[in-house]
């Protein structure tokens, strides 16, 4: 009977436009044989290749040991797989009658809403929806307490040669910025433990940066995109300060090198033909991040914040736009701005919304 299911699932999904990010709770001090059993088949589930519907993985890197949730000591799994196969997930979590053990998951993103009644009808599952902002500032608040180094960023970016990444302490973070960068972007003023508010976003996000980076190249993955860009050179593609200038712009202060038009380039013939698909690559990620970058500076201007933390799936595995975040929040600011990243970057939503329901 439901009354019999354990209410703790120990499960937070974030469904995403792109990705659906899982964290999974494992306890490991369970005193009760049932739960044991229980968990030691969800375990099996999450742990096996299979949960990822072959197409997305484990962050074994992230993994974070020995935490308290609601007074318990376990272990955080991280797991994330494409949107698009949503339903295989649930036919997958259905034949595994989790639904026999567990009675709810907490889950947020958009797919909360867009999957409930797959969830509650077809793997009979209840769903526990939480607010996805709410979950990303309380899973950032989470992970920053309990993950050691979670929060970092690159010294001297405005000197390529020297420019590394260091460690942050990020123990008294108020008042900062998030800028979360998914499909879309929004970014978020955060004052204190439980004052936030959106401050604006733009559309032209992650999803757009991919989008476009299979329009203009004929690539077909994130990864692909990313190498593609790795090889490429944007200053053929776009028009310089110094293409228009001879030189640089010194009465503004704008440096030769400093892209004056976006793509500017590429309305001549012979530009074009002499362009690879790397360098559109790559000039399809400069445009989108230093938008991004550009608006985060007018919110924090706009707000008084001087830390800017980025997080989202579109800064995995992409030390290309994190070190032209920090380039630019550091040179357009001159050094007022600092600009900060997080390890666990796109699951902060999938634990906050675990949080929320857990206390
Ligand atoms: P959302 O919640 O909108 O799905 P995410 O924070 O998960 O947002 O970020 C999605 C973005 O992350 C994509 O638009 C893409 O730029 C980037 N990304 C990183 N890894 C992948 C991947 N394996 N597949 C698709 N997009 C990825």
């Amino acid at each position: 009977a439901a009354n019999d299911c354990l209410p703790m699932p120990w499960l937070g999904i974030d469904i995403g436009g792109s990705l659906v990010k899982v964290v999974y709770f494992e306890p490991t001090d369970s005193t009760d044989e049932r739960e044991a059993e229980a968990n030691e088949n969800i375990k099996q589930f999450v742990k096996g290749r299979a949960a990822y519907c072959n197409t997305g993985s484990r962050d074994t890197h992230l993994q974070m040991n020995n935490v308290t949730v609601n007074k318990r000591q376990g272990t955080l799994h991280f797991i994330r797989f494409p949107t698009s196969e949503m339903k295989v997930f649930l036919q997958l979590v259905k034949t595994k009658e989790m639904a026999s053990i567990y009675s709810t998951v907490c889950a947020t993103g958009g797919g909360a809403f867009k999957f409930e009644e797959d969830f509650e009808k077809e793997v009979l599952l209840k769903i526990h929806k939480f607010d996805e902002l709410d979950s990303l500032i309380r899973g950032i608040q989470f992970v920053e307490r309990n993950f050691p180094r979670e929060c970092y960023y690159f010294s001297h970016p405005v000197d390529d040669k020297k420019c590394k990444k260091a460690p942050f302490d990020f123990s008294r973070p108020y008042p900062f910025l998030v800028v979360n960068i998914g499909s879309g972007v929004s970014i978020l003023a955060v004052y204190s433990e439980n004052e936030y508010k959106r401050v604006t976003g733009t559309s032209l996000g992650g999803g757009t940066f991919l989008g476009l980076c299979c329009l203009l190249t004929g690539c077909e993955t994130y990864e692909e995109a990313i190498a593609l860009a790795e090889q490429g050179d944007s200053t053929n593609v776009d028009k310089l300060v110094k293409d228009i200038y001879g030189g640089d712009y010194h009465k503004f202060n704008l440096r030769g090198n400093t892209v004056a038009s976006s793509f500017g380039n590429m309305n001549c013939k012979q530009k074009r033909e002499s362009t690879s698909r790397e360098d559109l690559a790559k000039a399809t990620l400069v445009t989108i991040t230093n938008n991004i970058a550009s608006i985060a500076r007018m919110a924090a201007l706009n707000e008084s914040i001087q830390r800017v933390v980025f997080v989202g799936n579109f800064l995995r595995n992409n030390t290309i736009s994190m070190k032209l975040l920090a380039y630019a929040m550091e040179f357009w600011s001159r050094g007022a701005l600092k600009a900060l990243f997080l390890e666990h970057e796109g699951y902060f939503g999938a634990v906050g919304c675990l949080q929320e329901l857990m206390g």
